[in-house]
């Protein structure tokens, strides 16, 4: 097993309740457990168009490798109706694998940690939330980081949710995914 981070993100449509529902649908997945999730943050595009971004960062612990990580996030994007017109286009919903345990990858697909994620108050900030020790293979501690990103505007705009940290697995969640069909 190998405790994972992703970042999660979205601009277009109701980018709050697909956040929401996307977490969910993470949580219903039998290859992995999710451990925690930030609080949702209202941000600022960054390089892009388009409206405010409502982010969040998951923890989770998964059998999946790497590349099975991958293509379960990139089938979860496409669920909820994700599109790539073009680079940094808005989007329906956005995820990141942010970390993979120690793992360092640098290959022409998949690149871990994050490129980008040492320079995004959207990633540092929740990440920090979540584990105030967090350290960055090859970066350092996270929050290290956070002066550099102090300019980039982040609020806060819905608590934690208490649903993950102590249950070992969500079964029967709550609320289902709105889009057509189940979870992939
Ligand atoms: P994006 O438009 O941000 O969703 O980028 C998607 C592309 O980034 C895909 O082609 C992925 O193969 C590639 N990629 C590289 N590293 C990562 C990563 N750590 N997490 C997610 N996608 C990645």
């Amino acid at each position: 097993m190998t405790v994972a981070w992703l970042g999660i993100g979205a601009n277009l449509g109701d980018a709050r309740q697909t956040l929401k529902d996307a977490v969910v649908c993470l949580a219903q997945q039998h290859s992995l457990t999710v451990l925690a999730k930030s609080s949702v943050y209202r941000t600022a595009p960054i390089d892009a168009d388009g409206d405010d971004y409502f982010n969040c960062v998951v923890k989770l612990d998964t059998r999946l490798d790497v590349r099975d990580l991958l293509a379960l996030c990139q089938r979860v994007e496409h669920h909820f109706g994700r599109e790539r017109p073009f680079r940094n286009a808005p989007r329906t919903l956005d995820i990141d694998i942010l970390l993979f345990g120690d793992a360092m990858i640098d290959t022409p697909d998949l690149i871990v940690p994050h490129p980008r994620m040492t320079m995004r108050a959207f990633v540092l900030v929740p990440a920090v939330e979540i584990e105030p020790g967090l350290v960055i293979p090859g970066y350092g501690p996270a929050n290290a980081l956070l002066p550099a990103v102090a300019d980039q505007r982040i609020e806060k705009v819905k608590p934690p949710c208490q649903c993950f940290g102590a249950a070992p697995a969500i079964d029967g969640a709550p609320d289902t995914p709105t889009p057509d069909g189940p979870c992939p």
